[in-house]
């Protein structure tokens, strides 16, 4: 509904022309935003139908057409997608989706000539691959990639509070959220209550199918996902971290990883530095504000980060001081279709949803007529 609103206020804007040769000549001069053309969306898996559309939104909105690629471990959403937009009456090649994997379509898609732009939502390491490809054809592109991101607790808020909020954080959708609150860094005087608190949450939670109303989380999208975030939680014990609550598999069937909280960690740890994509959460104390500023900051992402306090001069402070594309304050991964998402550093480059979106899906022509 927002992106469609977009679609009658593309504007353009007109000019007094200023160069000073020119001066006796009438001009007459102006822009226009057309559409940039043919557009290559390709998705991931953990949320296929939502990302699919924050890309096919502004696209359409701003006149492209699209090829929509969705994850080859998620094709059925965005081909129930394509059924209703032609029970909707879409014009014939308007919206197009093509299945396969990344290798084997994604690849040749993005780099095909006749695509003019591509917006990508994926891994970092894929986001290089896909905007190196583009740049042979100078094919726009629009990158929303991986994330590591802090929840920062202060002292002056309440502890039950800040606690389940950082478990929502990171458990949410299993952890599979490129901006999952990942690494909690609470001040000290709170660390403890605050880190036991999480762990309780993380061991109270209901692992089931996705289907069964009982459940709090379900399982992984893959065997592939499950081994890599057991494999990470095997790391993080081997580089000595002490595990709070879960730590590896649950049961013998599906997908299932048990909701993980990895405590005496170091800023130097794999488990703090690389995106897991699966429910681990890392915990470290802070003394103060520039000290957990600083840690917030260490990573190569940007993508999203929470603050949890009730004191408006600190937070003020601190918001500024983040290297992230979205900052939450007393609530994490909050999104709006009106509001830009993206990612600072290796996070991506270009903004998803919101006005900035739009801009990704248009050209600016300027036009100069002497008259
Ligand atoms: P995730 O970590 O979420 O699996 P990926 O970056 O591996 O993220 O995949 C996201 C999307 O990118 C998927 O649709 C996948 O098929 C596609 N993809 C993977 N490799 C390439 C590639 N080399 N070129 C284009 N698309 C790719």
């Amino acid at each position: 509904r927002y992106m469609a609103g977009w679609a009658t206020k593309i504007e353009g804007s007109t000019h007094e022309h200023s160069v000073p040769f020119a001066l006796q000549a009438q001009m007459v001069a102006y822009t226009r935003r057309e559409p940039v053309g043919v557009v290559a969306a390709v998705v991931p898996w953990n949320f296929p139908l939502l990302v699919a559309i924050w890309k096919l939104g502004p696209a359409l909105a701003a006149g492209c057409t699209v090829v929509l690629k969705p994850a080859e471990q998620t094709p059925l959403t965005a081909l129930m997608l394509a059924e209703l937009t032609q029970e909707a009456g879409f014009p014939p090649g308007v919206f197009n989706v093509v299945t396969g994997d990344g290798p084997g379509t994604g690849a040749p898609l993005v780099s095909h000539p006749l695509v003019n732009k591509v917006s990508f939502t994926g891994s970092t390491e894929v986001g290089k691959l896909i905007g190196h490809a583009c740049v042979d054809h100078m094919t726009r592109f629009t990158l929303e990639l991986g994330g590591k991101s802090p929840v920062i607790v202060l002292d002056d808020c309440d502890p039950a509070t800040a606690a389940a909020g950082a478990a929502n954080a990171i458990f949410f959708n299993h952890g599979q959220v490129c901006c999952a609150g990942s690494r909690l860094y609470v001040q000290k005087k709170m660390f403890d209550r605050v880190v036991a608190d999480v762990a309780d949450h993380a061991r109270q939670l209901t692992l089931g199918h996705g289907l069964d109303p009982a459940a709090q989380m379900g399982p992984l999208v893959s065997q592939e996902q499950m081994d890599r975030v057991c494999g990470y939680i095997d790391i993080g014990r081997s580089q000595g971290a002490e595990v709070l609550a879960g730590g590896g598999r649950a049961g013998e069937r599906g997908y299932f990883v048990q909701p993980t909280v990895l405590a005496s960690v170091r800023p130097e740890h794999r488990v703090v530095r690389e995106e897991i994509f699966g429910p681990v959460l890392v915990a470290m104390p802070y003394d103060d504000l520039d000290e957990v500023a600083a840690w917030a900051n260490d990573s190569p992402f940007g993508l999203g980060a929470s603050i949890w306090s009730n004191n408006l001069s600190q937070v003020h402070r601190l918001i500024p001081k983040l290297q992230a594309g979205s900052v939450w304050v007393n609530c994490h991964s909050m999104l709006d279709p009106g509001m830009p998402f993206g990612g600072y550093k290796q996070s991506g480059i270009g903004r998803d949803m919101g006005r900035a979106a739009l801009d990704a899906y248009l050209e600016t022509k300027s036009v100069f007529i002497n008259v």
